[in-house]
Formats: C-alpha cells, sequence, structure tokens
C-alpha cells in the first residue's frame, strides 16, 4: 500500500470541473493583475477569518515582506521570532534590513515558548512574530499579554494555520497583522505561489495595498518603494472554489490525528503531537517526535509511505545568518526537535486503509 506524504491528485478530483469554470470566467475578460476574482477571494477571506481587511499578494513570503514593511520596521529594529519554522519567517526580516532575534520553542508545542520572550526584548525590538506552526496556533494570549507590556507589534505568520483558533479567537486576528500561504502544499493551495496579509486596522490595510503595488498612490506616485506582489487573478479563481472545501478538510485532517492519536498512544518510542487544550489545530502536518527518527523514516519510506523532516536545521544555525553569532547550543530544544521530528501523511482524502498502512509500519518498526 502506498502513502504519499500529500496527494494532490486525490485532492483535486472532485473540484476540478468547478476550477475549469471559475477559470473560463477569467479567460473570458483577460484581467489576469487585480480582475474580480482577486476582490471576490479578498471579500470572501474576510469573511471566512472575521478579518476586516485581506490582501492578497504573490506569496506567503511576500505577505510577510510586505506586513514587516508596513509596520516602518527597517534597519536597526529586532523582531523575535522561533528559529523552528521555514525559512520565509526569518528571511523576511532580513529582506527589510532587521535583525532576527531567535527564541527557544515550547518542546510541547514546537511553537515560540513565551516564558522566554522577555528576556530577548531589548530597547531596539520592535516586534514579535510567532508562527502557528503544523496548524496550531502559539500560545496568543501569552504574547499579546507581553506585546502589550512593552509597546510591540505582533506579526502572526500564518502559513500554515489557516481557520486554527486559540482561546476561541481566529488565528491571525490577535496581532497587528497576519499572513497566508497559499503554496500548494498548504491547507489551502493555489495552483501556484499566492498569499495574503490580513488586518483590522484600516490604515495598515491602505498601506499594504500600495506596498503591493509598488508603493504607488495614485499611479505613478510613490510615496514608498513596494513590490511588485499581487495575487494572480487565476489563481484568485483557483482558492475561490477551494475555499468552500477547507473546513471540511480541516475536519478531515482533524479525524485523521484523532486516528493516529489513538493507534500510536502505546508506542513508547514516539510521542504524538501535544494540542494546547485552549487551541484548534487544522493539522498542517502531523508530527511525531521519535526515537531513532532516520532509522523510523529510512523503513516508512521502504514500505512506500511517505514522510518528512520539518526542519532538520534551525534557522539560528543556517549559513546565511552566520553574522548574527548564533553557535551550536543556544536554542536546545529548537535543535533537538530538528534531529527527533518526523511528519506523517496526514491529507484528509486518506483513506482508513492508508492510515492503518501508516500505523502499521510505525508499530512494525519498533517492535
Ligand atoms: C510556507 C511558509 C511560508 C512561505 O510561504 P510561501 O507562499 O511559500 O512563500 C512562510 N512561513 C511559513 C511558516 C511557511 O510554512
Amino acid at each position: 500500500m502506498k502513502v504519499p506524504m500529500l496527494d494532490l491528485h486525490a485532492q483535486y478530483e472532485k473540484i476540478l470541473p468547478r476550477i475549469r469554470e471559475e477559470l473560463e470566467k477569467v479567460f473570458s475578460n483577460h484581467h489576469y493583475i487585480m480582475g474580480e476574482q482577486v476582490k471576490e477571494l479578498e471579500a470572501k477571506m474576510e469573511k471566512y477569518l472575521g478579518i476586516k481587511h485581506a490582501i492578497g499578494c504573490a506569496s506567503g513570503t511576500d505577505a510577510l515582506v510586505i506586513a514587516i514593511r508596513a509596520l516602518g520596521i527597517g534597519e536597526g529594529d529586532e523582531v523575535i521570532t522561533t528559529p523552528f519554522t521555514f525559512f520565509a519567517t526569518a528571511s523576511s526580516i532580513w529582506r527589510n534590513h532587521a535583525k532576527p532575534v531567535f527564541v527557544d520553542i515550547d518542546p510541547k508545542t514546537f511553537n515560540l515558548d513565551p516564558a522566554k520572550i522577555e528576556a530577548a526584548i531589548s530597547p531596539r525590538t520592535k516586534a514579535i512574530m510567532p508562527v502557528h506552526l503544523f496548524g496550531q496556533p502559539a500560545d496568543m494570549e501569552a504574547i499579546m499579554e507581553i506585546a502589550r507590556k512593552h509597546d510591540l507589534y505582533v506579526i502572526e505568520d500564518n502559513a500554515q494555520g489557516i481557520g486554527a483558533t486559540f482561546a476561541g479567537k481566529m488565528s491571525c486576528s490577535f496581532g497587528d497583522i497576519g499572513t497566508l500561504s497559499f503554496f500548494p502544499s498548504k491547507n489551502l493551495g493555489a495552483m501556484g505561489d499566492a498569499g495574503m496579509c490580513l488586518t483590522n486596522n484600516d490604515d495598515l490595510a491602505a498601506k499594504m495595498r500600495q506596498l503591493r503595488v509598488h508603493g504607488e498612490n495614485p499611479k505613478y506616485f510613490h510615496k514608498w518603494v513596494g513590490l511588485n506582489s499581487r495575487l494572480d487573478t487565476m489563481q484568485a479563481a483557483v482558492l475561490l472554489v477551494k475555499l468552500d472545501e477547507l473546513s471540511a478538510w480541516s475536519e478531515g485532517r482533524r479525524k485523521n490525528a484523532a486516528y493516529y492519536n489513538e493507534a500510536l498512544k502505546d508506542i513508547k518510542q514516539v510521542r504524538t503531537p501535544y494540542i494546547d487544550p485552549r487551541a484548534v489545530s487544522i493539522y498542517n502536518q502531523y508530527t511525531l517526535i521519535c526515537e531513532d527518527r532516520d532509522g523510523l523514516m529510512k523503513h516508512l519510506n521502504e514500505q512506500g509511505i511517505g514522510c518528512a523532516i520539518y526542519y532538520p536545521l534551525s534557522l539560528h544555525l543556517q549559513e546565511c545568518f552566520a553574522s548574527l553569532n548564533y553557535k551550536a547550543n543556544d536554542l536546545p530544544v529548537s535543535e533537538m526537535m530538528s534531529q527527533k521530528v518526523l511528519s506523517i501523511p496526514i491529507y484528509p482524502e486518506l483513506s482508513t486503509e492508508q492510515l492503518e498502512a501508516v500505523a502499521a509500519a510505525i508499530r512494525n518498526y519498533y517492535k
């Protein structure tokens, strides 16, 4: 039984006819940049998340770059973030000429550890940038309290957490700005690159709308140096169809997670994901902490079962950030997790037989 890490064939099977219809509408007027579907998607996303402004852009990475720039963060400023995340979280700070300051993670949730944030705050700190890793929101109650106390902005990197909630509140709605990625493998994926910024703040929304078009307002008059970062009309058309499915897909992922939680619970060598009782995860990934991780990975691959390491090297130890002068053991939890984590297939179209095959293969390895 083959079980891929993600099966886009299965995902698109049912919805391709509707996507074709929606794309035909784009071909009927050829408004490829900022067409009708972009505005429609933004409105639909505002409603889905209950956030006042959605601003589509070209990728989740660009959404972060735009968010940081909109807050006026740049040269000489510091942004506190997690080292256990995808590269773009930190590169977006760097690309705005600010300095990423990495704070270690909570070993239970893999998210930024609020108890370690205050020690990292300096007079140059401008913002905290938590990531809702693997679909589980960071502890936004604690993080917002620290941010208010020290007068810091909060940017939520929600590339992996669309629709996840914390204490009954939607991710992306806690901080000043939240961002989304529609990279094809995310829970809501486009047929290419796309992203979005979200905010309840009218002024920030207006500025981000300008920043995505070269910082111009009106046309050919530039108050800021912005980006060329629009969300393609064709991608918006695809996402409009897929957004209707998202809640059901998230529910499917949670059901699969519940299956694994039960099926793997008595295997001593693996720890299934811990979800904070205040959080509802959308399981962008289902990530185990394992003994002999590399051996298990090899075993699963031999059985035709997909799995992946998110992430094999903490960002503070990446070569490109050598000038920040971090060294091994500076952030021990993150570094340890990069040696122990393994994500297994969790996509909603998994069949019962596939779920059983994954669980059986893990069980057999440790027997
Ligand atoms: C995917 C991802 C991004 C970047 O999104 P792109 O659309 O690929 O540019 C940023 N942060 C996190 C945590 C991600 O998982």
